[in-house]
């Protein structure tokens, strides 16, 4: 059984909906919206106005922490690879890296099409 959580959404107290309504007749007071899971903000907030308003409070805050990027990413020929499936019947699926900037394809296993280090996270190729 999984646990409750709140949404982090900073705002969320504020939009006045039935659920998050709490508290006795004379101490009416609404509360940050709990539940076992979420769909927006990775399972963190309730609902997109609540993810919006998270990432407007915490999202520069966020990229300093993590740190912006100063220089552009780059997409070359190196790191332009991921794995495809043709889906065939009767198990006859073909399965190949592929290269698309350069269209290069390579066959491989199913064994390695289900390797998630095949293909680095940054797009390159392990074989
Ligand atoms: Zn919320």
């Amino acid at each position: 059984m999984s646990q409750l959580k709140y949404c982090q959404g900073p705002k969320c107290h504020t939009y006045d909906t039935q659920d998050r309504k709490k508290g006795p007749k004379d101490n009416k007071r609404n509360e940050t919206r709990r539940r076992s899971s979420f769909y927006y903000l990775n399972g963190n907030a309730c609902s997109m106005t609540c993810q919006a308003d998270w990432f407007d409070t915490y999202g520069s805050r966020a990229l300093q922490h993590f740190g912006y990027i100063s220089q552009p990413r780059v997409l070359t020929k190196d790191n332009a690879w991921r794995v495809q499936r043709d889906w065939q019947a009767e198990g006859n699926d073909r399965y190949y890296a592929y290269n698309h900037l350069t269209a290069e394809r390579r066959d491989i296993t199913q064994q390695q099409y289900d390797n998630d280090s095949l293909i680095t996270d940054d797009g390159r190729l392990t074989i």
